[in-house]
């Protein structure tokens, strides 16, 4: 069971998608763990009139329990309590701060409050202004903000959004989310690296070949055409998602395992990310789009996009990380929509022994990989003697798959993310300088792309991309470990 907490949880954007598929369900989980019990509350607010009741209902339908958890279930939404309110309205602030006295006595919660923002980021700087001026953040307990991402959509956005909220809230007490980061196999990475002297030994241009990220989904823009349009792959996922897994691979070791010294190091790897020239953009980079294969709509057919859209779906790339142990090593990203498989792995290839004492027998490449969805897997690809007379050698693979009772059960990242939010350990959320380093590199990217005519690749629906993604890592005698096909 966790370390009970007393919180109270005010929740913008209470009535949306993520509140309903992710932040709900992780609360209750952290309620049945024991991490939340009678010391808490969550307002969720947004305009639509909701009552009490009808929110609770909402929150018991979206944790989808099972009957034997019911009562567990409705004991749980009982804390929840809904309050219509409109962030650009200034009277509603004293109603929110009311309500949210009131429950902080009746729950016996001390003054600690958290701010979960899970709405457009346009709104963060007048939410961030009311709670201050409106005295909803409390002088006895924390104050702590949670912001989702997008967090800017460049560098100069991702400042005025900063200095909105950090003018209220000091930077201990904002919690960006990045939720690869509450993943099981994201947060394995240090514990493969610095727990295992066997890799902590070997974990630089020495030994490492190339490093290949893949962040792959099989499915198209769905129901967040409108955002999309104006973000594309490299901004969704790229300047967030693969650089921070780029961080975590490529950091220095930390002085500790504490959020002070992680954070140091990954900012000091993103700070070491090679900054592009246009030229140099145009060779190491490509965009493409998906079009119409396999059954399934193209890009430019899918509704509420442009017949003429120059927004990318797919992304490949080839960075270097100019740190002591990292310079020279090449590190292969890709990430899009509609690809064969949805699947997040890494691959880091180590190179081959300088002698080969069983030539003319090829000997293969040890490749390490963390595989982080949809199943949780690290396997270490080896070669050994193939059993019988004589001597031949075959590859083979060291597997760690974790189960519990023969099945895969990970906590849902927000679940983790909540708990260390409410511990006030930032070490999986984003330092205002991690973001910037990644967006100063994303946005020499994107420049060149707005202002040069570079390729706007294709790929058909189902595939792994253009051949143009392929041929990136041929140049270089390489090619990705991941072909598409399930391991
Ligand atoms: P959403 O479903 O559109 O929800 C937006 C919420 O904001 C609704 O509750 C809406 O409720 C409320 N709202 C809008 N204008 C308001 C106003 N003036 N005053 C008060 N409330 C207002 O969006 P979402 O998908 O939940 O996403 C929320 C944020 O999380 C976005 O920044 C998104 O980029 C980010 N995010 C979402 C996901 C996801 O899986 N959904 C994943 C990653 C990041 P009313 O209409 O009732 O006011």
């Amino acid at each position: 069971m966790g370390t009970e907490q007393r919180a109270l949880f005010i929740i913008f954007g209470g009535t949306g998608d993520l509140a309903k598929r992710k932040l709900y369900p992780s609360l209750f989980n952290l309620y049945r763990k024991g991490f939340l019990n009678e010391n808490f509350a969550v307002i969720g607010t947004a305009r639509r009139p909701w009552t009490d009741e009808y929110f609770q209902k909402v929150v018991t339908d979206a944790i989808n329990s099972e009957d034997a958890l019911a009562e567990d279930a409705t004991q749980f939404a009982s804390h929840f309590y809904y309050q219509s309110h409109n962030v650009n309205d200034t009277e509603h602030y004293i109603t929110l701060r009311n309500l949210a006295d009131k429950l902080d006595r009746k729950y016996e919660i001390g003054g600690n409050r958290m701010f979960y923002l899970a709405m457009s980021p346009r709104f963060f700087g007048t939410i961030a202004e009311h709670l201050k001026s409106q005295k909803i953040v409390t002088t006895e307990g924390y104050n702590r903000v949670i912001v989702e991402k997008p967090f800017g959509r460049d560098f100069a956005s991702a400042t005025e959004l900063n200095d909105a909220i950090g003018r209220y809230f000091p930077e201990k007490d904002v919690f960006r989310i990045d939720h690869y980061l509450g993943k099981e196999m994201v947060q394995n990475i240090l514990a493969v690296r610095f727990g295992n002297n066997l890799f902590r030994a070997l974990w630089n241009n020495r030994y490492i070949d190339n490093i290949q990220i893949t962040l792959s989904e099989a499915l198209g823009v769905e129901e967040r055409a409108g955002y999309y349009e104006t973000a594309g792959a490299l901004r969704d996922m790229v300047q967030n998602h693969i650089l921070q897994i780029v961080a975590l691979l490529t950091m220095n070791m930390p002085a500790s395992y504490s959020e002070e010294d992680i954070r140091r190091e990954k900012i000091y790897a993103l700070k070491s990310l090679k900054k592009y020239t246009p030229a140099q953009v145009q060779a190491n980079f490509i965009r493409a789009q998906y079009t119409a294969a396999n059954g399934q709509r193209g890009y430019r057919e899918e509704e509420k996009i442009a017949s003429d859209s120059a927004t990318e779906t797919f992304v490949a790339g080839k960075l270097f990380v100019d740190n002591e142990n990292f310079s020279g090593v090449p590190i292969y990203v890709r990430t899009g929509k509609r690809l064969s498989q949805k699947r997040s792995r890494i691959d880091i290839a180590f190179k081959t022994m300088p002698t080969n004492i069983f030539a003319p027998q090829p000997l293969g490449q040890n490749v390490l990989t963390i595989n982080i969805e949809p199943e949780g897997k690290i396997f270490l690809q080896i070669n050994v003697k193939q059993v019988g007379q004589g001597f031949t050698l075959k590859k083979s693979h060291l597997d760690f798959f974790p189960t519990s009772n023969g099945k895969q059960v990970f906590p849902e990242a927000y679940e983790k993310l909540f708990a260390d939010a409410l511990a006030g350990d930032a070490t999986n959320f984003t330092h205002w300088e991690e973001v910037a380093y990644s967006w100063k590199f994303v946005d020499a990217i994107r420049t060149a792309w707005d202002q040069h005519d570079y390729a706007l690749e294709e790929y058909p629906c189902g595939s792994m991309g253009p051949v143009a993604a392929d041929k990136l890592l041929a140049r270089d005698g390489h090619k990705w470990f991941y072909t598409g096909q399930e391991h």
